[in-house]
């Protein structure tokens, strides 16, 4: 029986999958990834092999997230009946001030994670709900949490705190950072592949349906777009990024909004939706050529430039600029924009390069760096997990 480690990542209404086989040396090696998606209404599984197979198959009574860790062992029964999970990790999207690596999950500490959902109350309840699921599944099995805020505890106090009377920050009240499995990935990637660079300072983008930049310095950050939520930073598909908190009172005390009417606007009907008013997906509006679809992504690429001088200030310069995520990885117009407008911070494109979609995006005359690593978070996960079996 071959050992595998499960990496899930259960979301609102998916539940993601990758599952990995401990080859020499316990190194997880890929086999099928996938998701479930529409979970609650029209629920799909979606899965392809390492090998070139695709499964594609509509799941009838799969509402849960338990329902559908069982549709997923099934597809495993069916495919690979001779395997042996030993770990399964979990994305966990909080783990508060005390989390800083992953951990291997108990009754306590999924007690202290729970503690957790009022700082991520539309997100950390289904982390639990996959843990859960996860646990019930795979009984005998540890089970591995691993944290989008850890990455980002190396913040110093500046970066950590907002000027509110300072009993909010003893509360929690912090700039925790998010997508810091997939910073994890990237930077140790860079460390493989341009080790003078990792140990210099760098500005990671991940622009995907979320989005937000990092700050890291010698493989540790420094500071982040993202803060107290996954709202702050720059604008996302249908988030609305950094706000003046003056705009949520106004709603509130002016037009009568409710708490959740506002989460609403902000989560799910802002953003690149929002300023559109067509589509929250990159694709989409590239496409359309409209007035209001180049607004939006004018709008997209000045946050970002305006980040970038940021946390360049904030590393006291800058030696690499790294794209990632959806946007980052694919869309050589987005991180054209982006560069052209930061010739002054040294940063020059070479344009063939950029439209090639190789590593390396920048001339070799270019003082800063700039490259594009496809990110990989379940690959993060799966190595927390094997690490834990050993
Ligand atoms: P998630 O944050 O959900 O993991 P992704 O990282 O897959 O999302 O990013 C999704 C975004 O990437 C969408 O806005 C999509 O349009 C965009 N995207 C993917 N490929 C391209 C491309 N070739 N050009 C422009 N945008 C792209």
């Amino acid at each position: 029986m071959a050992d595998h480690v499960l990496a899930l990542n259960a979301g609102s209404s998916s539940l993601k999958f990758a599952l990995y086989e401990l080859v020499e040396d316990r190194r997880p090696s890929m086999r099928w990834r996938g998701q479930i998606e529409r979970l609650g209404d029209a629920p799909r599984l979606l899965a392809q092999s390492a090998g070139g197979r695709a499964v594609d198959r509509p799941l009838t009574n799969t509402k849960t997230h338990d329902e559908a860790i069982n549709a997923f062992l099934d597809l495993v029964q069916e495919y690979l009946p001779d395997i042996r999970v030993r770990a399964v990790g979990h994305r966990v999207v909080h783990g508060g001030t005390v989390y800083s690596e992953p951990v291997p999950v108990d009754d306590g500490v999924l007690d202290t994670l729970a503690g957790f959902i009022p700082f991520a109350p539309l997100h950390q309840p289904y982390s639990l709900a996959g843990i859960r699921a996860a646990s019930a599944a795979f009984p005998d099995t540890i089970q591995v949490a691993c944290f989008d805020t850890a990455f980002h505890r190396a913040h110093p106090w500046v970066n950590d705190t907002f000027a509110l009377p300072i009993s909010y920050y003893e509360k929690g009240v912090r700039r925790y950072g998010f997508h810091g499995l997939s910073y994890d990935y990237v930077s140790n990637k860079l460390k493989e592949i341009a080790p003078g660079l990792y140990d210099g300072r760098v500005v990671i983008a991940h622009l995907g349906n979320g989005a937000s930049m990092c700050a890291v310095s010698g493989g540790r950050a420094v500071a982040s777009t993202m803060g107290f939520s996954a709202l702050d930073g720059l604008p996302m598909g249908t988030r609305s990024g950094q706000l003046d908190p003056g705009v949520v009172l106004y709603m509130m005390q002016q037009e009568g909004l409710s708490a959740d009417e506002i989460a609403d606007m902000l989560y799910r009907r802002s953003g690149l939706l929002g300023l559109s008013g067509i589509s929250s997906d990159m694709r989409t509006l590239l496409a359309a050529d409209t007035p209001e679809a180049r607004k939006a992504i004018d709008y997209y690429v000045f946050r970002i430039r305006r980040e970038l001088g940021a946390l360049s200030a904030a590393l006291e310069g800058i030696d690499a600029l790294i794209f990632t995520g959806g946007i980052g990885e694919n869309s050589a117009r987005i991180r054209q924009m982006v560069c052209d407008g930061m010739r002054w911070i040294g940063i020059e494109m070479d344009h063939n390069r950029n439209a090639d979609g190789g590593t390396v995006l920048s001339t070799d005359f270019s003082r800063v760096r700039i490259l594009a690593i496809p990110t990989n978070e379940e690959m993060v996960i799966a190595r927390a997990a094997a690490r834990l079996v050993q």
